[in-house]
């Protein structure tokens, strides 16, 4: 009982909750090598430029286009070939965007991206640039530009401590079905150690954790055993609880403090385990985030396991070649069953960020008016309000969203994972955030 009260949110209710994780349906098979078909379709969502020219010749790890808004990010080719030109078609976030579709030639022709660079003969500053040249974004799921964090660390002056960061290694994975990023540490333990000093250098941080679920025994026992000579770097085990892998949530756990809009306000800078092995092999390689290691799996796949597949491949290719649907009616979800976006159907890429498919079996949702019973209010680890987030939203008052903080929402899909009327909440406070998005706009 004490541990649950520990974990209270700081506004309202229990935060987190153990959910049945299905990870046993693929953290220890084979991570299977996905082929690219006739044709990928590389996403080019933000971006601002698009170098490779229709009829031009690409290789695997050629800088097609390039992002140069707010943030710069290069978008590399995952396979050689020939440009075909643009398509507009559904993203794994939901929407539409623009995507470079290119003829594979099936050689699979490779070249350096940019010149590997040693870490360790590098100032900070350089490395930085180089993170940046290399496209590297956080391949958690959200795909934010990694050096965003490491430009301005530098000086971080906290409450805390000056000029001596930690760098978090988010290894945590807490959605139900994915195991990309398990299988992908446990196959890169020397990528992660290189990937992770690096980011200590490029951050000027004194030291690094890596947080790791305590269920993952024989991974923690590993992950200890290659960092014993490393007096800066330290595993640490965290609640198989749901949703420790969000930020706040996370830093809170091992920090026991809690910060307002960044966890640089104490002295932390957070990744992504699998951010720091793409940056590894950005470092010793000359090559961006071409190839991913995806999760597919849930209740209507036939063959749940991990696929290494390259960007752009679509999901209906990859789903022919590991077997397809083991039920007539399946929903496909870009991400995790509480995290993910639904999309219409399979005809999708692969991302840069992307860490799993979800397919689950479609089944009829019997809908009950709402309860009142207040256990979404109870759940939420943003510490807010989803009922009346809803009510507020059927009747479209952006004013009272707002005084509800609905931007607050992680979108956990807790509050429609507690719901007993089978109500979507998160969906529902997901369009009073757009309402509030939209409104804020005019
Ligand atoms: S989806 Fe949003 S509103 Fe619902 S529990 Fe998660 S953070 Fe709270
Ligand atoms: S959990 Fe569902 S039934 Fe209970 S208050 Fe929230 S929306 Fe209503």
């Amino acid at each position: 009982m004490k541990g649950w009260v520990n974990r209270m949110s700081i506004f309202i209710g229990p935060m987190m909750k153990h959910l049945n994780g299905h990870k046993e349906l693929t953290n220890h098979s084979e991570v299977v090598d996905i082929k690219a078909g006739a044709l990928v379709y590389i996403p080019l969502m933000n971006c601002t430029e698009i170098i490779a020219k229709p009829g031009e010749q690409v290789k695997v790890g050629t800088m097609i286009a390039k992002r140069s808004d707010h943030f710069i990010v290069p978008i590399f080719s995952s396979v050689s070939g020939t440009v075909r030109g643009v398509e507009h078609m559904v993203h794994a976030g939901g929407g539409t965007a623009d995507h470079l579709v290119i003829e594979n030639d099936g050689k699979f022709e490779y070249e350096k991206s940019f010149e590997p660079g040693n870490y360790e003969e590098m100032t900070r500053d350089e490395l930085v640039t180089f993170m940046m040249n290399a496209g590297i974004v956080g391949c958690g799921g959200a795909g934010f530009p990694a050096y965003i964090k490491y430009k301005f660390a530098k000086g971080v002056d906290t409450k805390y401590m000056k000029d001596a960061l930690t760098i978090l290694i988010n290894a945590v994975e807490c959605e139900p079905y994915i195991t990309a990023d398990y299988r992908n540490t446990e196959d890169n333990l020397d990528l992660l150690l290189l990937g992770v000093k690096a980011f200590i250098k490029a951050a000027s941080a004194k030291d690094a954790i890596i947080a790791i679920k305590e269920t993952k025994k024989e991974l923690i026992e590993k992950l200890q055993l290659r960092v014993k000579d490393e007096p800066n770097i330290k595993i640490r085990p965290v609640p198989d609880m749901y949703p420790m892998g969000w930020e706040r949530t996370l830093v809170f756990e091992v920090f026991k403090e809690r910060y307002d809009k960044l966890p640089g306000e104490l002295g932390v800078v957070v990744n992504n385990a699998t951010t720091a092995i793409a940056f590894a092999e950005a470092l010793t390689k000359g090559t961006g985030i071409v190839m991913k290691t995806v999760t597919f799996s849930g209740d209507a796949i036939k063959n749940p396991v991990n696929v290494r597949v390259p960007v752009g491949v679509k999901v209906s290719e990859i789903m022919e070649q590991i077997g397809g649907y083991s039920k007539e009616d399946a929903i496909v979800i870009a991400g995790g069953p509480m995290m993910g976006k639904a999309i219409k159907s399979d005809e999708f890429a692969i991302t840069a960020s992307s860490n799993a498919i979800t397919i689950l079996e479609a089944k009829p949702i019997d809908t009950i008016p709402c309860l009142r019973c207040g256990k979404c209010n109870d759940a939420c680890p943003a510490g807010i309000l989803p009922v009346r987030i809803n009510n507020a939203e059927k009747v479209g008052n952006v004013a009272l969203i707002q005084k509800l903080r609905a931007d607050q929402c992680i979108e956990c899909g807790m509050c429609t994972y507690v719901c007993p009327s089978k109500i979507e909440v998160t969906e529902n406070v997901r369009k009073a955030k757009k309402l509030l998005m939209a409104a804020t706009k005019k």
